[in-house]
């Protein structure tokens, strides 16, 4: 049973396919990682699997932004316990921020500590080269994102992730339509901020994935990126959403994978803890009513990026633990209230919103 679910995709290629130096990385240099057999290696679940359940089953799977350890293991020991399947995100900036390396090597531990299906998605992928060094390093998943392109280019530049992915056995996700909010270099949230957003709409959708080859289609139906989405109470349109399912069933194209961004719910006693331990977070604050987040999920969004609500659930349980105890200095009395802070978040997610809990051995 342990790990017969998994295919045998590795993400754990030798280093040295990553083109990274391994000088620039470690004082050991190379010696240290030369130490590690080349077949070392935890293996990926596929997230064609993953969504093909998903979507037979009516639930959705959690994608969670990782970028260090704490967050990680948050997230991994809430869905072992919940038995959920799980998608890891990693974008641009976490990249930059943590070292792919260190990212590979943290997941590592984290596939082999646990049984549930596990796989890695590059969030918000902006070049071919990006997605290029993902997928030779052995993600199971990538997203290249051009929607700030007009149609055509964004068709052609998708294209050219598609045909390389697939020959590498990962699939791909685009996205058509524009979000409003941050974007691109941080993943779910920061980059640049764009006010002006626009729907997908569901004929061009159909054409985009036909034309493109993308496996997966993130729909731009009023969710937006980071912690102000809103002003005041506003909600995804649904209905797109389903004209969205709908045109691509009769085009023939099944029932489709679709992706919801920026869908955290930024939960108003997280904003309220934050702000009551020192935090300074706007009175605007808002997020997708978890209501439509189930909507969305019923209507055949398989896949939910969640990361704001995990930066919000990590800053409050550290602004706790330093409002609390102001002598303390040990990093483990604020970073480990802070990991089971992301534990109880993701842990609700999964059970009361997403409903993966119980498929992950489906
Ligand atoms: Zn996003």
């Amino acid at each position: 049973m342990g790990g017969s679910h998994r295919d045998s995709r590795s993400f754990f290629l030798p280093l040295t396919a990553s083109g990274i130096k391994m000088s620039e990385i470690c004082p050991m240099g190379a010696e240290f990682f030369k130490s590690k057999p080349d077949t070392d290696f935890m293996p990926l679940t596929h997230t064609k699997e993953l969504f093909a359940k998903a979507l037979k089953g009516k639930y959705a799977l959690g994608a969670f932004n990782v970028n260090n350890m704490e967050l990680l293991q948050g997230i991994v020991e809430a869905c072992e316990e919940e038995k959920a399947p799980l998608m890891l995100q990693i974008s641009k900036g976490a990249r930059q921020y943590a070292n792919p390396v260190y990212l590979k090597k943290l997941i590592e531990a984290a596939v082999s500590l646990s049984n549930i299906p596990i796989a890695v998605h590059l969030d918000h992928g902006d070049t071919f080269e990006l997605c290029k060094d993902c997928i030779d390093e052995g993600f199971t998943s990538v997203m290249i994102d051009a929607s700030h392109e007009p149609f055509e280019k964004n068709v052609e530049i998708c294209r050219r992730v598609v045909e390389y992915a697939h020959k590498h056995d990962c699939v791909v996700e685009g996205e058509l339509g524009h979000l409003v909010g941050a974007q691109f270099d941080d993943g779910e949230e920061g980059g640049n901020y764009s006010r002006s957003g626009h729907y997908t709409n569901p004929e061009e959708a159909v054409k985009f994935v036909r034309m493109s080859g993308v496996d997966s289609l993130a729909v731009a139906i009023g969710n937006s990126h980071g912690a102000y989405k809103f002003k005041g109470e506003q909600h995804l349109d649904l209905e797109r959403l389903k004209a969205i399912k709908q045109a691509l069933m009769d085009a023939g194209l099944g029932d489709y994978p679709l992706v919801l961004h920026g869908a955290s719910s930024v939960p108003k006693d997280l904003v309220e803890e934050i702000n009551r331990y020192g935090g300074k977070m706007g009175t605007d604050t808002a997020g997708v009513p978890e209501a439509d987040i189930e909507v969305a999920r019923r209507t055949g969004c398989t896949k939910v990026n969640i990361d704001t609500d995990l930066r919000l659930a990590m800053t409050a349980a550290i602004r706790k633990a330093f409002a609390d105890n102001p002598k303390e200095f040990d990093p483990r009395k604020f970073l480990g209230p802070a990991r089971t802070k992301v534990k109880e978040l993701v842990r609700h997610k999964v059970r009361n919103v997403l409903c993966c809990s119980g498929h992950a051995f489906d």
